[in-house]
């Protein structure tokens, strides 16, 4: 298979993109090229590398054979020119972040984020002279109304971790697009490719943090950037050379690759599961909100179902008699495990507020429009029938128990924060 197969499937070029079993000995499957250096067949040939102007590799900081693959295979499923891997999401999200804003820049960022995020908005930019503000993006009156001259970058996630609100990313774009200093950035963690493709849509840059859906099996931490060719090569030659070096290993490069050939059974799998078990909640009497795109009772059922393919495999959701309840309900979860992370084949649970949010202190949680009860389920790829019967089987025994009265304050806080 060459690279010009834009116009095949999308399942059939996450399999086979930019590969030629071929040039491989006939391998079907790419060899990992486990190697930290290249060697130089003369000091000539070395020295045209370092000055660009000779095609090898040189480093695998830089450049890999392995990580050029799985780069290229990313770029054809979002539809964008170029991408650069890293060795987590948080190394694609800082190295990009690093790269394109300076001290006096301003970050306009959506008002729901993931923790680390978030974290990273304070102590890696705002504590170096670059300005973040935030705003509620689902009224984009407030995005117009916080562009200034400053403005260099408009940063969201849609579905946003972990309250599941989203963004009229097209809209957003209209908006960058009349500025010709801003980028828009989307973090398409919860969605993959496979449901939404934020470049399609305008944006100019798209991360992941592919430890979650893109991976799919929970074994290795991954990040990617796609973007313009340009702002590629910028991201890889600062934000990943010199000002992280959070490479990913080839090895888990590989690891990638082989989950991303499933991922449309897996992300079909993801939303019927979780459509199901979403319906399921909202039925409930012990449950007070169920936010999932694909409810029709979602406040953004409409802009849901015209920017993602399908609703996804993420719910938030609120019990009655809050925090307390709520801890119940995963203390009894036997199927589910109690986790962070997402997009396992493993169902998942856990409690933002003190888990993956828990940079956040109380009143950012409040402002930023994370209620202290919400509990956040990953579905996994399990039947169907027996998640239903573990939701169930929660639901009950967190109803019939004491209230044992502990408030968020009461739990243990950390400095740090995990997915
Ligand atoms: C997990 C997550 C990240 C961070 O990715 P890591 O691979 O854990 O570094 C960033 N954004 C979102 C939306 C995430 O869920």
């Amino acid at each position: 298979m060459n690279n010009k197969n834009s116009d095949l499937g999308f399942s059939t070029r996450a399999i086979h993109h930019g590969y030629d079993p071929q040039q491989h000995q006939g391998a079907l499957i790419p060899p990992i090229y486990l190697t930290s250096t290249f060697t130089f067949a003369t000091a000539e040939y070395g020295a045209g590398c370092f000055a660009g102007q000779e095609p090898g590799y040189f480093y695998t900081r830089i450049g890999n054979p392995t990580l050029a693959l799985l780069e290229s295979r990313m770029a054809a499923l979002e539809n964008g020119q170029a991408a650069v891997a890293f060795g987590s999401g948080m190394g694609a999200i800082a190295a990009t972040l690093w790269t394109l804003l300076r001290p006096g820049d301003e970050i306009i960022v959506n008002r729901t984020l993931y923790g680390c995020t978030f974290a990273l908005l304070h102590h890696g930019l705002a504590e170096f002279g670059i300005k973040v503000r935030h705003v509620d993006m689902s009224d984009l009156g407030n995005l117009r109304a916080a562009i200034s001259p400053a403005t260099r970058m408009i940063y969201c996630e849609s579905p946003a971790n972990p309250n599941m609100q989203l963004v009229d990313i097209a809209a957003m774009a209209d908006i960058a697009r009349q500025h010709a200093n801003i980028v828009l950035a989307v973090d398409n963690t919860y969605c993959t490719p496979y449901l939404q493709r934020p470049l399609e849509m305008g944006a100019d840059l798209v991360l992941h943090s592919a430890t979650k859906y893109l991976s799919g099996h929970g074994d290795i931490t991954a990040g990617i950037v796609v973007t313009r060719q340009d702002l590629a090569e910028r991201i890889r030659l600062q934000g990943l050379k010199d000002l992280t070096g959070a490479v990913l290993s080839p090895q888990d490069a590989f690891l990638l690759m082989r989950g991303i050939k499933t991922l449309a059974l897996r992300m079909d799998r993801h939303c019927s599961n979780a459509l199901a078990i979403a319906q399921y909640l909202q039925t409930h009497p012990l449950v007070q909100s169920v936010a999932y795109p694909g409810l029709p009772s979602f406040p953004q059922h409409a802009l849901a179902a015209r920017q993602m393919k399908l609703p996804g495999g993420m719910i938030a959701f609120e019990l009655k008699g809050g925090l307390d309840t709520g801890r119940r309900f995963m203390n009894a979860l036997q199927l589910f495990s109690r986790a962070v992370s997402l997009g396992d084949a493993e169902s998942l649970a856990q409690h933002p507020a003190s888990m993956t949010h828990s940079t956040y202190t109380p009143q950012e949680l409040a402002e930023h429009g994370i209620a202290e009860g919400l509990v956040r389920l990953s579905v996994g790829l399990e039947d169907i029938a027996d998640l239903l019967a573990d939701v169930a089987q929660a639901l009950a025994t967190s109803a019939q128990c004491a209230t044992t009265p502990a408030s968020l304050e009461g739990l243990s806080r950390v400095g740090t924060t995990m997915p």
